[in-house]
């Protein structure tokens, strides 16, 4: 059985995070920060469904304050649950909400020279750079101290500085070095109310960097809590899969002391899946519900064979494939997708399958237990039947209805197999978060989206309706 990674306890407001604390659940408001009620219902309703700290976008130094209101409104309420600023692009937006709110989550990139994505970087560059972020990070480090405000950086696979892209590439290893890069300026500065995050949209990358970052941890001689999270996981069933792969491997191998499972759907709908993950995973272990067995093509019924699925669409199955049974006591599909996802990847990692076969109780559709087999090798990048979607979870930022138009989208293009569509909330973060998509549907301003053909913008500021015609029009040809 693996051994939990106990880190060092942070106090996050009056939450103490990290040791051998139970798993905290955390989410992130999608209101306008500006609009203080809605922001607070929100946070309300998550606090509510089980949610124990709550993220809230700071996109400005006018929104940093607003927090203000945010947190009186709550105590007006009585709802006592830490408050983390979310900040990009405005480090002086940190400053503001540093002393105010129990945490403040920044992202690296924002605090070194210009994005430089295809400068090339000389020594003297590389530690121009590190004095850069040394200099602009002291300050909130010294207003942080004040004001006992913990801070989360944020590495993502997306946004990772120039100077790390250039030297060590857009890798699991490179976000590892940008989260060195910045402990090193906080430890220097006496500063350890510290957690860090290594959040990709793809799920093997966004495992592997937090177990090499574990590894460098306790080779260091360090132990910040981390938080677990799969960006842009998207909504529906691909979301949960998604999430629950990368966070439920990690968990299972004792790696995490927060998640987030982010969804593009209302958060709140997020609470109850990170429960249930903590529950079957958190232990450092998997839970036991059901039977995992190897077993060989050939002796599988004959009558049942149909819901069995290759792992490469190349590779038909013969008598002797090694064939994973993941077998199930009747479980709702809710959880039936988080075990699958988790348990499939637990066995695959261990000993390649040629065919996996999901069996849950007397269910008796195979069609939907194939279906979710399939996702499931799409979500691990292992087989792609139809087409991939990157949606992020949608913030303060966000100018459309993102839940809509990416259900709409899927539907009317959800089933090209190699094609990979993103769809983001705001045109700050999303068309560098879009991991590699075809296309990208971009909200630009309210009600307004741009188009986006690889990194290269096609239109701009379309309405919705126009933006999905021309995407089609665009894909299909029609
Ligand atoms: S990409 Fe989405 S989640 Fe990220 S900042 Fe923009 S709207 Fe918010």
């Amino acid at each position: 059985m693996p051994k939990r990674y106990i880190s060092r306890e942070i106090l996050i407001g009056s939450l103490t995070l990290g040791g051998d604390r139970a798993i905290r659940v955390q989410s992130m408001v999608n209101t306008p920060t500006l609009n203080t009620l809605a922001t607070v219902d929100q946070v309300v309703r998550l606090a509510k469904a089980g949610c124990e700290l709550v993220r809230i976008t700071a996109a400005n130094i006018r929104e940093a304050e607003n927090l203000k209101n945010i947190l009186q409104e709550l105590k007006n309420k009585k709802i006592d649950i830490p408050l983390i600023a979310d900040i990009h692009f405005q480090p002086k937006a940190a400053e503001v909400a540093a002393r105010i709110v129990d945490k403040v989550r920044i992202n690296p990139g924002n605090y070194t020279g210009k994005h430089h994505r295809n400068k090339k970087y000389s020594e003297t560059d590389y530690r121009a750079e590190l004095e850069q972020i040394s200099r602009n990070l002291k300050p909130l480090l010294n207003i942080c101290k004040q004001h006992n405000t913990a801070l989360r950086i944020g590495i993502n696979h997306g946004s990772l500085p120039g100077h790390i892209l250039y030297k060590h590439g857009n890798t699991p290893e490179g976000m590892v070095i940008s989260a060195m890069e910045f402990i090193s300026v906080c430890r220097k500065n006496n500063f350890h109310n510290l957690t860090l995050s290594l959040k990709a949209s793809d799920v093997i990358t966004m495992i592997e960097a937090n177990r090499l970052m574990v590894n460098k941890m306790k080779k260091e001689g360090i132990d910040y809590p981390l938080h677990l999270g799969v960006t842009e996981a998207g909504n529906g069933t691909e979301g949960r899969i998604k999430s629950a792969m990368g966070i439920g491997t990690l968990l299972a191998e004792g790696i995490g002391n927060t998640i987030r499972v982010s969804l593009t759907e209302p958060p709140e709908n997020e609470i109850p899946v990170a429960k249930k993950l903590i529950e079957y995973y958190g232990r450092g272990h998997s839970k036991r519900v059901g039977k995992m067995q190897w077993q060989a093509f050939g002796k599988i019924p004959v009558n049942q064979r149909d819901a069995v699925v290759s792992i490469k669409e190349t590779k038909p199955l013969s008598d002797n494939s090694k064939i994973l049974l993941l077998s199930y006591p009747f479980l709702s599909f809710n959880n039936l997708i988080l075990r699958a996802a988790v348990d499939f990847n637990l066995a695959y990692e261990k000993q390649k399958p040629d065919g996996v076969f999901i069996r849950n109780g007397f269910e008796t559709d195979s069609g939907r237990l194939k279906e979710l087999a399939l996702q499931i090798l799409q979500a691990r990048g292992l087989r792609y039947y139809k087409t991939e979607f990157v949606a992020c979870p949608s913030c303060g930022r966000t100018h459309f209805n993102i839940e809509k138009e990416l259900e709409k989208v899927k539907k009317r293009l959800g089933n090209i197999k190699g094609l990979k569509i993103a769809v983001m909330g705001c045109l700050v973060n999303g068309p560098g978060e879009m991991a590699g998509a075809d296309y990208g549907f971009v909200g630009s301003a309210p009600g307004k989206v741009d188009l986006y053909q690889g990194p290269k913008i096609l239109f701009k500021n379309l309405t919705e309706e126009e933006a999905l015609d021309r995407l089609e029009k665009i894909i299909l040809g029609k």
